[in-house]
């Protein structure tokens, strides 16, 4: 392996990367810098964000500019606003020691004027996203006579983005003697045209095979019923208490939804996406950047341009349509040498896309169990554990009160005051998974049944399974009734008896447990007396029904414990008559 100096670069520049840390170059530098540092030479590089792309281009491009020529000698194209600051924050960072060097970000969603100011005054090197250029050169505000290097970085996201014309109208502003070179992540059919038609002959850097997902990144999917998507998300982010990571969502609707809902339910998260202002938008980035916020929820397109290095994970919240999205989601994990974890919750019928993406990203996937409430509750105390062992303690500051608290915890030994200590931080997070029905993964086979059920319930214009989606785990309480499926008792009449029952405002059901001869209904909290009072003693299927809050979610077992008692005392009564 070289060294940069041996890469060919200037002291200026080794000092300054020198300072950023960068000891040795990735393959990428490797290969790229000594290259672009001659002359007359073009690159296509399929490379994730990650592999140390930025500093491949930006170092050799910063060594070939002619700072006595205040014009810009190089143009990087690049998807959002977010990648254009971050690169020209990037190229300012490399250049730090060549002084004179100016390198300028030109993107929509801000002022231009001071932008046309700051061009007038001079700059070297122009990072622009495609439409601000445009509008740039139309207005004839920027001179691209002197680019020797056009760099089109994230490529295919700016095809994905519908920037393929903006491309093909700045091309021919810029001298048809500069060297491209061209930076993305896969390669579909329409780089193939723009290299084609733009190029000549490029030398083609492979960094992985081609479309294939980072080597680093493990590919999980966890597949469960769809009202179970939400429960399953935050199992894994308790599992994981050092989770750093992006929810991808497919809506803006649905990113802010969970992200409200983790909010609700005491999680470090917020939500970014396109219904944002820009400032709420920097906002939250910002905080992500600084780990102020350990979960950041947010759609594809509002997601392009963060620039984080060591996420820990990312939680496809469904799988995205296009394979490609995969890839770019969770090539932001596994980044610069290290490891990370690409999540999918899916649901049956996106079993076929799992397969899909599996053969574009050359691996497998790894079905994940989902943790039960115990090894959750195991997990979060040796985590908390480890944090109390490694935690600083300030002993100057908290000298002067310590007597009294020794004195006034004197009566606890050493075993006991672990005990309070941790039941203090987890007697909630217990009860919680104590109460938690486990989560039942889907079978293929029960595919079909669901689907009946659905049928019938949207024939009569009511949804349970909206119901169901949120479970007795958020705010729903949790009825018994004395009719089972013996009875010839379904869903729906659970449903219709509440329909037709209750007066007033219209009763939400969760849950529904049917047995043999009893069965459980979630419904509100709010509700849970209007339901009880209205239903308990009502006559139904001639019988007269009994309805009552239940003690507590029955696990399986106690389940057919219940049905086997009565069963035994049915019989004992037949016995005696
Ligand atoms: P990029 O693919 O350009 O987004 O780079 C990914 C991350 O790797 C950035 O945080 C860079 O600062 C970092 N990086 C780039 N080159 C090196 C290097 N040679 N050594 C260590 N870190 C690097």
């Amino acid at each position: 392996m070289k060294t940069f100096e041996e890469l060919g670069l200037v002291p200026e520049i080794l000092k300054a990367i020198g300072e950023m840390g960068f000891e040795t170059p990735m393959p990428i530098q490797e290969k790229v810098i000594p290259y672009l540092l001659g002359d007359n030479n073009e690159v296509i590089a399929l490379a994730q964000t990650g592999t140390g792309k930025t500093a491949a281009f930006g170092l050799p491009i910063i060594q070939q500019i002619n700072l006595n020529h205040i014009q810009p000698q190089a143009v990087i194209l690049c998807p959002t606003r977010e990648l254009c600051l971050q690169i020209a924050d990037d190229l300012n960072d490399y250049s730090k020691y060549i002084t004179k060097l100016k390198t300028l970000p030109v993107y929509g969603g801000s002022s231009i004027e001071s932008q046309i100011r700051a061009l007038h005054r001079g700059v070297h090197i122009v990072v622009a996203t495609p439409g601000r250029l445009i509008d740039l050169i139309n207005r004839k505000k920027v001179n691209l006579q002197s680019v020797r290097n056009i760099v089109l970085d994230e490529a295919d996201e700016m095809l994905n983005m519908g920037f393929s014309e903006s491309i093909d109208e700045i091309l021919p502003h810029i001298p048809e003697n500069r060297n491209m070179l061209l930076f993305s992540a896969t390669m579909p059919t329409e780089i193939a045209r723009i290299t084609k038609k733009y190029m000549r002959n490029p030398y083609e850097i492979i960094i992985g095979r081609k479309n294939e997902g980072a080597q680093n990144v493990k590919h999980l999917y966890y597949m469960v019923n769809a009202k179970d998507k939400y429960l399953v998300l935050k199992r894994i982010a308790d599992y994981n208490p050092n989770i750093y990571g992006i929810i991808f969502c497919r809506t803006r609707k649905e990113t802010q939804e969970i992200a409200d809902a983790l909010i609700k339910d005491g999680y470090n998260a917020d939500s970014l996406h396109g219904d944002l202002s820009q400032m709420q938008r920097d906002l939250v980035m910002q905080k992500f950047r600084i780990r102020n916020l350990q979960l950041l929820v947010a759609t594809d397109v509002a997601a392009r341009g963060l620039d984080v290095d060591d996420l820990t994970h990312i939680i496809n919240y469904g799988l995205p349509d296009d394979v490609e999205s995969y890839t770019h989601r969770s090539g932001r994990t596994g980044r610069a040498g290290k490891t990370g974890t690409s999540i999918a919750i899916v649901h049956l019928k996106e079993k076929r896309k799992i397969k899909d993406i599996e053969k574009i990203i050359n691996k497998k996937f790894e079905q994940g169990t989902i943790p039960t409430g115990k090894q959750i509750c195991e997990k979060q105390l040796f985590s908390f554990v480890d944090q109390l062992e490694k935690v600083k303690v300030n002993e100057e500051e908290i000298q002067s009160i310590m007597p009294s608290i020794y004195r006034k915890l004197d009566w606890l030994d050493k075993e006991d005051l672990i005990k309070h200590l941790i039941s203090m931080e987890f007697n909630l997070l217990i009860d919680y998974y104590r109460e938690a029905d486990e989560i039942e993964i889907p079978q293929e086979k029960d595919k079909k049944s669901d689907k009946k059920f659905d049928k019938k319930s949207r024939s009569e214009n009511r949804k349970p399974e909206k119901g169901n989606a949120r479970s007795s785990e958020s705010g729903y309480a949790r009825l018994f009734i004395n009719l089972g499926k013996n009875s010839g008792l379904g869903p729906q009449n659970i449903i219709g008896l509440l329909n037709d029952n209750i007066p007033g405002r219209k009763v939400n059901v969760g849950k529904i447990d049917l047995m043999k001869n009893f069965s459980f209904f979630e419904v509100k909290e709010s509700d849970k007396n209007r339901v009880i009072q209205n239903l308990d003693g009502l006559k139904v299927f001639g019988r007269n029904i009994a309805v009552e809050q239940a003690q507590e979610a029955p696990s399986e077992d106690r389940k057919k414990k219940i049905e086997q008692t009565n069963t035994k005392k049915k019989k004992e009564k037949r016995r005696k008559y």
